[in-house]
């Protein structure tokens, strides 16, 4: 048997970055950024107020409280058009530009006015309430380097720049392609023997989730020509392909015959469990996944060999998923059996700790149990472990905190 960080380091080791492009800013969430982010313009652009008030000079407020003049009212968006003059204000209103002369703004809720006179009741120091031009980023600045992963604050400061591109590794289209002569998608009645197709959907959701784009390339028999064609033609328009089904040990487990024989593919029984078989291979450039059938074991594979050789290809500077540490509430028991199990676990996030609990029906075939989880407790090869220790939690999904 392979050891999982020898399979993982195969993988990785295949699934070379992809060429950057220019994207535009409105489809590039969650993408990574290929070149650095130097700054055109200034954020903000120009010297404006953090508050609804009177623009003043400082100086003018020493004697408070004191009466000054309005001469205008500055709304956001407007340029002001006079120069504040000792004795004079002008009203500004959040956002807008500070108008010549003035150095300082006064927030309306310490002012009174009368007509065009405001009474302003505090002193105000020079700066006070002025958001200065450049005060987040200055022209010429670094804003990002290369490898950021753009979040939905990188985009709003993207935009802030004026950008409408950007360089990154472009989002991978992934094909799907579930395979068996058991299985079925129409929603008919099952013939004897028949089971339904439910890997395409769960791998498909898993590949969307993670941000790459899935493409459904449907069911194929277990026919070597068939899996061949759909396999070929994949490669036309995917960046990678995800089979299930066909990589185990049986008469027409023929995938990885296909693979064999078109592609480089090395076929791994890794020491892990489920999840064992695994056929790794490239067409041409392009990173073929053949994951195990077992539902469980198909979404297990994803997730140790399938999401990091993805994330690779997009960019990702740490394709693989890091454990956290949780506690387990209650004894998680397994064999010793050379085999590294990952323990379909429901977590939970309780007085400051991630409580771990193991959830019913742990066969490879019993996918209820994934629904039922969000996390993969990595139990090394031993018996497993007690109430109270601390063990390696892969979190698949958010813990009980919205
Ligand atoms: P295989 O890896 O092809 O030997 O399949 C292992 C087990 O997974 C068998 O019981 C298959 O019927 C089942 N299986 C394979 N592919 C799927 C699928 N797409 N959806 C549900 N079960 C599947
Ligand atoms: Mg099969």
């Amino acid at each position: 048997m392979v050891p999982i960080e020898e399979a993982q380091t195969y993988v990785l080791e295949r699934c070379s970055r992809r060429a950057a492009i220019s994207t535009p800013v409105s489809e590039a969430l969650g993408l990574v950024t290929a070149t650095e982010v130097i700054a055109a313009e200034s954020i903000p652009p120009f010297a404006n107020t953090a508050m609804d008030g009177f623009a003043v000079r400082s100086s003018d407020s020493a004697g408070a409280p004191v009466e000054l003049h309005i001469v205008e009212t500055i709304a956001a968006g407007h340029n002001p058009k006079l120069t504040v003059g000792a004795g004079q204000a002008s009203r500004i209103m959040t956002g807008a530009p500070i108008p010549e002369g003035a150095d300082a703004v006064i927030m309306v809720e310490k002012t009174s006015v009368k007509d065009d006179v405001v009474t302003v009741q505090a002193a105000v120091e020079k700066g006070n309430h002025i958001r200065p031009a450049g005060d987040d980023v200055e022209i010429g600045e670094l804003v990002f380097s290369a490898g950021t992963v753009l979040t939905a604050g990188h985009l709003g400061v993207l935009c802030s720049l004026g950008m409408n591109e950007i360089d990154v590794y472009p989002r991978l289209r992934v094909g799907v392609i579930s395979t068996g002569d058991e299985l079925v998608d129409d929603g008919g009645v099952l013939a004897p023997g028949q089971i339904r197709d439910s890997n395409r959907r769960t791998l498909i959701s898993l590949l969307t989730g993670d941000g790459f784009i899935a493409i459904d390339l449907g069911l194929v028999p277990d026919d070597e020509a068939a899996i061949e064609s759909a396999l070929v033609n994949g490669t036309d328009h995917c960046d990678a392909i995800i089979t299930s089904g066909g990589v185990s040990m049986g008469d027409f487990d023929y995938v990885k015959a296909v693979l064999d024989r078109v592609g480089d593919m090395r076929w791994m029984q890794v020491a892990i469990k489920p999840a064992k078989p695994l056929a790794f291979g490239t067409i041409g450039h392009t990173p073929i996944f053949g994951l195990p059938g077992n539902p469980v074991s198909s979404m297990v594979s994803y997730e140790l060999f399938g999401r990091p050789g993805l994330r690779a290809m997009m960019g990702f500077a740490q394709p693989l998923r890091t454990p956290i540490k949780g506690v387990a509430a209650e004894p998680l028991l397994r064999r010793p059996d050379g085999k590294t199990h990952y323990a379909r676990v429901s977590a939970s996030y309780e007085d400051g700790t991630v409580l771990v609990r193991s959830v019913t029906g742990q066969g490879s075939h019993m996918l209820t149990s994934m629904a039922r989880s969000n996390a993969l407790a990595v139990l090394q090869n031993g018996d497993g472990c007690d109430t109270g220790d601390v063990v390696d939690v892969l979190l698949l999904d958010s813990v009980n905190i919205a």
